[in-house]
C-alpha cells in the first residue's frame, strides 16, 4: 500500500485514512538484509538442538501463538489446555468475523453487514473441519447472539478499513509453518490479514477489544515465522482494535526478530519441560484465568477473577 495508491482510493473517512497512514509503506523504506534472517535461524537451531532430541517427526512439538502466550502466562493452564480445545461463543465470533471479511472483500456490489455475516454463518455451518458442528447445534438464542456480535465486529471493520484493493494482495487467515530439525519442532501461525508481497508484508491481527502489551509479542512470533519461512522479513506488524479504531504498529527490525527468537526459545524450553513432565508446571494467575479449563476449581484463579473488573477481558 503506497501513498500514491492511497490517494487513488477517493474519499476515506478519518478512521480509514488513519489505517492507510499507519500501514502505508514510507518512501525510501528498505527491507532488512537477508543475513539477519539467516543469523536468527542459526540462533534458533543452536539454542534448541538439545530440546529437539526429545521429539520426533511422528510426535513433534507444535508451537503456536496461543501456546506461547499460554506457557508464558500460567504453565498449569497450558498443560490443562493441551488437546482441550472447545468452541465457544467467545472464540467462534472471531472465526465468523474473519469469514465475513473474506466474503466482504470479494463480494460484488454493496452488501449489508447482515447479508455478509449470514452467508459467513451458512458457509461455516457446512464446514465440518472448522466450527460447523458447533454452529449447527447452537440454540436459536445463541445463534442470534453470535450473529449480533459478528455484525457488530464486521460493521466496525467495514467502517475502519479502507476498501482492500487487489493490488495490496490482501489475504485472510493466512497460515504459515516452519519445520525445525526436520519437523521435530514445528512453528505455525494463522494471520488474520496480510497485505503486500513477500519481503514487504504487513501482518495484521484484529482485536474486538483494546490492545494489550502481549499482543505485540504475539505478532513478533508471526514475524519470526514469516521470516524463517520466506527467508526475508515482513515489513510491519499491526494489532488493530476494532473497538477503539486504533492500530498499534511496529516495524519489523533486527531487534524485533531477536526479541521474538528469545521469547520463542524460552517458551519452547518451558513447553518441553512441562509436557515431558521434567518438572511441575507453575501457577500464575493472569487473564488466561477467564477461559482456563480449571477456572471453576483453581483457588488462585477464582481469587484473581474476583479482584479484577475488566470489561475487556472477553477479547479475541
Ligand atoms: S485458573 Fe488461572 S491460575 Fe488457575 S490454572 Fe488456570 S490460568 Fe492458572
Amino acid at each position: 500500500m503506497s501513498s500514491t495508491e492511497a490517494g487513488a482510493l477517493g474519499a476515506l473517512n478519518p478512521m480509514q485514512q488513519a489505517v492507510v497512514d499507519a500501514l502505508g509503506k514510507p518512501q525510501g523504506w528498505e527491507p532488512l538484509p537477508n543475513e539477519i534472517v539467516v543469523g536468527i535461524a542459526d540462533q534458533l537451531t543452536d539454542s534448541l538442538a538439545d530440546v529437539a532430541e526429545h521429539f520426533s517427526v511422528e510426535k513433534p512439538l507444535w508451537v503456536s501463538k496461543g501456546k506461547l502466550t499460554a506457557i508464558h502466562g500460567c504453565e498449569t493452564n497450558f498443560v490443562a489446555s493441551l488437546d482441550n480445545f472447545e468452541w465457544t461463543l467467545r472464540n467462534v465470533k472471531g472465526t465468523v468475523l474473519h469469514k465475513s471479511i473474506e466474503l466482504g472483500i470479494n463480494w460484488r456490489g454493496e452488501p449489508t453487514p447482515g447479508d455478509v455475516v449470514d452467508e459467513a454463518l451458512a458457509q461455516l455451518a457446512d464446514d465440518e473441519r472448522s466450527a460447523g458442528e458447533f454452529i449447527e447445534q447452537l440454540s436459536p438464542a445463541d445463534r442470534a447472539q453470535l450473529r449480533s456480535m459478528a455484525i457488530d465486529a464486521y460493521s466496525k471493520f467495514d467502517e475502519c478499513f479502507p476498501p482492500l484493493k487487489n493490488s495490496w494482495r490482501p489475504v485472510l487467515e493466512s497460515s504459515a509453518r516452519v519445520e525445525l530439525f526436520g519437523g521435530r519442532i514445528n512453528l505455525s501461525t494463522r494471520a488474520d490479514l496480510t497485505l503486500g508481497a513477500v519481503g514487504a508484508k504487513v501482518i495484521v491481527d484484529m482485536k474486538s477489544g483494546r490492545v494489550y502489551p502481549n499482543h505485540r509479542e504475539e505478532l513478533r512470533f508471526y514475524a519470526l515465522v514469516e521470516s524463517l519461512r520466506a527467508g526475508v522479513a515482513p515489513r510491519m506488524l499491526a494489532t488493530y482494535s476494532l473497538e477503539t479504531a486504533r492500530a498499534d504498529v511496529e516495524p519489523v527490525t533486527e531487534g524485533v526478530l531477536q526479541a521474538a527468537a528469545r521469547k520463542t526459545v524460552d517458551g519452547i524450553r518451558q513447553m518441553a519441560e512441562v509436557q515431558l513432565k521434567l518438572r511441575e508446571p507453575n501457577l500464575r494467575p493472569c487473564t488466561a484465568c477467564y477461559w482456563c479449563p480449571l477456572a471453576e476449581t483453581c483457588e488462585e484463579g477464582i481469587a484473581f477473577i474476583a479482584r479484577r473488573s475488566d470489561p475487556d477481558a472477553d477479547d479475541y
